[in-house]
């Protein structure tokens, strides 16, 4: 298989690693927050620079998280944070995104993405986004869980195709965007961000890492396989992942799984274990 870049480029020159790391249910467990910002600051050192958060985690408890965890590091950042898709317009946008500013302990995003689709227009969201950018609250602006048609209806809205990377769940398990989504991003050069790369907890991945294939690979490798299943997310190159961990050893296994290479083998191997689907289905989200 091709050796892929450490990096992803979006359309606007900025230059991405192509593992950062999500944030949701961090901050939950004040017992646990010493650890998570250790595991942050941590996976920043070793290049999983973009960390990913939302006003909804926690009713903004990930944010003040990863504010604490940004202290000394936030220009070496690219900071995400996520926008409810009923605040995403109008007055509400500007004091939402204000709020996470300063949860975060910032004066700007890097990338504020429209977590869902809601009811507001989404002429209004790009409106709104635009109007951040100009104000520089935020840099650029993104969306998230956007099937096709409503991210070719987002591409014929003046401005909409500032859009810089649509993220959507993606891991070996719910390959479904690889029918119609993932070729559509592709064409039009919009990064696809995966979330939820390593399956979450419970009985999904357990079907994953369990299974032979998975195994072997993770064995040839002297890797996890969730690891394997890390690299797999990545293997094209133009998709970056964002997988969360609340621990200094899953950090450090995850930014070694992204420099893991799976041959064309063992892609093989697992694309007969988990095929893609044949057909549009549905985009999948939690
Ligand atoms: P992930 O697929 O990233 O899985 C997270 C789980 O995996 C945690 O239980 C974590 O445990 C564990 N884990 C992480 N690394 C390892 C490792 N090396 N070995 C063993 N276990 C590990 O799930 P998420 O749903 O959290 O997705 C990642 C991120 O994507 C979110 O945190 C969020 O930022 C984003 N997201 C966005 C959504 C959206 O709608 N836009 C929806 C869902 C997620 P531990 O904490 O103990 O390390």
């Amino acid at each position: 298989s091709k050796p892929v870049s450490d990096t992803i480029i979006l359309p606007d020159g900025a230059v991405l690693p192509r593992v950062g790391q999500g944030t949701w249910q961090i901050g939950e467990e004040p017992a646990k927050r010493a650890e998570e910002i250790a595991a942050l600051r941590q996976g920043v050192e070793l290049g999983m620079n973009l960390i990913d958060t939302a006003e909804m985690y926690g009713d903004g408890r990930s944010e003040e998280l990863v504010g604490e965890a940004l202290e000394g590091i936030r220009d070496s950042v690219f900071l995400v944070s996520k926008v409810y898709p009923h605040n995403a317009g109008g007055t509400k946008l500007v004091s939402s995104c204000e709020a996470s500013l300063k949860r975060l302990g910032t004066d700007h995003l890097d990338l504020y993405l429209l977590h869902w689709r809601g009811t507001i227009p989404l002429e209004e969201t790009v409106e709104g986004m635009e109007a951040l950018v100009a104000s520089g609250k935020i840099v650029r602006w993104g969306v998230s869980n956007l099937d096709t048609p409503d991210m070719q209806e987002l591409l014929r809205i003046p401005g909409g195709n500032h859009c810089a990377v649509n993220q959507v769940l993606y891991h070996l398990g719910s390959r479904g965007i690889e029918h119609e989504l993932l070729p559509w991003m592709r064409g039009h050069k919009i990064p696809v961000m995966a979330y939820s790369p390593l399956a979450q907890a419970g009985t999904l991945r357990k079907g994953l890492t369990e299974n032979e294939a998975v195994q072997q690979i993770a064995r040839n490798h002297g890797v996890t396989p969730l690891q394997v299943l890390l690299a797999w997310s990545i293997r094209e190159g133009d998709v970056l992942a964002i997988p969360k961990a609340g621990s200094v050893k899953h950090v450090i296994e995850n930014a070694a799984a992204g420099k893991l290479v799976l041959t064309d083998d063992e892609l093989w191997q697992l694309d007969d274990a988990f095929p893609q689907p044949s057909w549009k289905v549905p985009l999948d989200m939690i």
